[in-house]
């Protein structure tokens, strides 16, 4: 009978040393975990100040690339007859693109000054439109009836007149702009010069973009006009239609032209484009 209850009496004291010897281990371990991250957890949230230093590497992979900068660029075009304008213009010290015509009474001087004012120059090109002229031509105007030859003289020649220009945007042109075959040699004389171009777009059906990038010409096309109504509060609505443009597809082209209203609005509201989030360029910067 003894014998008999012994050997489960000594199992039952094995087993009874087994668990209390598992909670010693055990225990200690898990109220510890417990005590550590708590604390640790609480830490964060009242003091940041003594948080342990978050792995920056780690932390730096897992976030996205940074978004690429919103840009809106705005050009002044038809300058070469108005240094005092030019002048006004670069006091804004904005980074501001002018286009200047050919063969205008001020075309050199303005290039020169607009250079010096750390002003981005662009050609200003006249380029035949479908419409009557309201005056005469422009001069260094170029029109469909000329030969291959021509118009590549011609482009060369209104280059020459408008130094340290970076790129060209087209003076009227819906004739020309919609025409592949002469937009094409236009865009040649521009790729061997390492010019830009910006479409001005005065016709919904131009084709210029697609010219300039079949044949390897950076370009970008005018979004909006921004004083065709030169009342001050219509500058700004088209300011910020072109800022919110800009905001929406990562950057957008404006074009204004060389009045008072025009330069004073621009004074008062190109500051708008912090408040889009967007970044003031040249036209450089924008085409692609
Ligand atoms: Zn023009």
């Amino acid at each position: 009978m003894r014998r008999t209850l012994f050997l489960p009496l000594l199992f039952l004291a094995f087993a009874l040393v087994l668990l209390t010897l598992l909670f010693l281990v055990e225990g200690p371990v898990l109220r510890r975990d417990v005590q550590q991250s708590e604390p640790a957890a609480a830490q964060m949230i009242s003091s940041p100040a003594v948080m342990p230093p978050p792995s920056r590497k780690i932390e730096a992979s897992k976030l996205p690339p940074a978004p690429p900068a919103k840009k809106a660029a705005v050009i002044m075009d038809d300058l070469g007859y108005s240094l005092d304008l030019l002048r006004s213009l670069a006091a804004l010290k904005r980074p501001m693109t002018v286009s200047i015509l050919p063969f205008a009474a001020l075309s050199v001087e303005s290039a020169r000054l607009a250079h010096e004012a750390g002003l981005e120059v662009m050609l200003h090109l006249p380029l035949q439109s479908l419409f009557e002229p309201s005056s005469k031509n422009p001069a260094g105007m170029i029109s469909s009836d000329m030969n291959r030859e021509d118009i590549e003289k011609h482009v060369r020649s209104c280059l020459a007149q408008v130094p340290w220009a970076r790129g060209v945007n087209n003076h009227e042109g819906s004739k020309i702009t919609e025409d592949a075959a002469v937009m094409s040699v236009i865009l040649g004389v521009l790729k061997s010069e390492k010019l830009f171009f910006v479409d001005s777009r005065t016709t919904r059906r131009s084709v210029a973009v697609e010219a300039a990038q079949r044949i390897g010409v950076p370009a970008a096309s005018r979004r909006v006009f921004l004083d065709v109504d030169p009342q001050e509060r219509s500058i700004k609505a088209r300011l910020e239609e072109l800022f919110r443009i800009a905001q929406k597809e990562g950057q957008a082209v404006g074009i204004c032209h060389p009045k008072e209203e025009t330069i004073r609005a621009l004074q008062k509201y190109l500051a708008r484009a912090d408040d889009f989030g967007v970044e003031l360029v040249f036209a450089s910067d924008v085409v692609r």
